[in-house]
């Protein structure tokens, strides 16, 4: 077994515009930008957000739709290949106003109110997501476990 290694090639650091799209906005760069193996930080707030929950045993996603503003307590994913497009791949932390969190798998229809985020894309193979039938989720190739 050999482990991929990666460095840092390049990294984004901007915000988005109030109104954007979160996960669209995110998608978009790096498509623009053909990252296609990469990692996302995001902090922040929205304006409402849609977050998704997979049950494991019914192997579907859950949307969960929760219409008041938030912080974004954390935001962090990665950019791998799907179909031979970059994919990005969030998840999402957010507190309300009394700072109490939700969170889940970041969907469209999450709108920004101000974001701060970092795109780092990585030097190194690319991983390309692949239908993994134990899981029923597209996740990397098998040649990228780390463990045997
Ligand atoms: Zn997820």
């Amino acid at each position: 077994m050999s482990r991929k290694q990666y460095s840092i090639r390049r990294t984004y650091i901007g915000r988005l515009p109030q109104g954007a799209d979160l996960l669209e906005s995110i998608t978009k760069i790096c498509k623009e930008e053909n990252i296609k193996i990469g990692k996302i930080t995001a902090i922040g707030a929205v304006k409402k957000a849609v977050i998704a929950f997979y049950d494991q045993v019914e192997k579907k996603y859950h949307n969960l739709e929760i219409n008041q503003e938030m912080e974004i307590v954390s935001c962090t994913g990665n950019v791998s290949v799907l179909n031979g497009q970059p994919f990005v791949h969030c998840h999402i932390a957010l507190a309300d106003n009394q700072g109490r969190c939700f969170g889940g798998h970041l969907m469209i229809g999450t709108e920004v109110f101000a974001c701060e985020l970092f795109i780092e894309e990585y030097e190194g193979e690319i991983l390309e997501r692949v239908y993994d039938e134990q899981s029923g989720l597209s996740l990397w190739h098998p040649a990228s476990i780390l463990m045997e």
